[in-house]
């Protein structure tokens, strides 16, 4: 996705050879314009899949998951990270080790947002080791619903998430793909198109 691309190399920061910073425009300010068209991507990519849920982590999910919600037509369900006194009923929990926070923390959605007849789209902002998005399939798989796809913003393709999500053999498809950001530089994986 080409805006996404000159978007990151205009106004994100490389923090380390492992860490891309986008606060700018998606993890604390939000680009509500670029937001609509990742959400439009998301939708062309997945439009055919028979997706009746979307199913996200916040924050940072949030943005694009309601995006792509929209132009799919289905609700969207985010994971909450902490405890909350009206969440109280059925939940499905998933413990998942985060990246950037270097912490292990449990996950939750009730039950009640999900059914066995759903048919779910995975979302998420980044995908490094894959934790966040295998959380989010286990709790759809508790749920007895069918993980369909899974959409990610920004991939970081020289770590881990990729393999191992394309080890559960689920249709991951990334706006962009990052092949490194050594020397405090993005460079974009060239894709080869047949
Ligand atoms: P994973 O679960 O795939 O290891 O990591 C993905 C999660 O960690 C995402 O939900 C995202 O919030 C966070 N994350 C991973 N790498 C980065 C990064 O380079 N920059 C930012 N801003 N967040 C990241």
């Amino acid at each position: 996705m080409e805006l996404l691309k000159r978007k990151i190399e205009k106004e994100g920061t490389v923090l380390s050879d492992e860490v891309l910073k986008v606060d700018a425009f998606l993890n604390h300010q939000i680009d509500p314009e670029l937001m609509l068209a990742v959400g439009e991507a998301f939708a062309s990519l997945f439009g055919s899949e028979g997706i009746t849920k979307i199913v996200t982590i916040e924050s940072s999910g949030i943005a694009p998951a309601v995006m792509a919600g929209l132009k799919l037509g289905v609700p969207v369900v985010f994971a909450r990270k902490r405890q909350s006194l009206t969440l109280t009923d059925n939940l499905l929990t998933a413990s998942v080790y985060s990246f950037t926070k270097k912490t292990e923390s449990t996950i939750a959605i009730s039950a009640s947002h999900l059914s066995k007849n759903d048919n779910v789209l995975v979302i998420d902002d980044f995908l490094a080791n894959g934790q966040a998005a295998k959380g989010l399939i286990s709790i759809i798989e508790q749920a007895g619903a069918k993980a369909a796809g899974i959409g990610i913003v920004i991939e970081k393709s020289f770590q881990n998430g990729r393999k191992e999500l394309d080890g559960l053999g689920i249709r991951v498809e990334s706006l962009v793909r990052i092949a490194s950001l050594e020397g405090g530089k993005v460079t974009f994986l060239q894709e080869v198109r047949s």
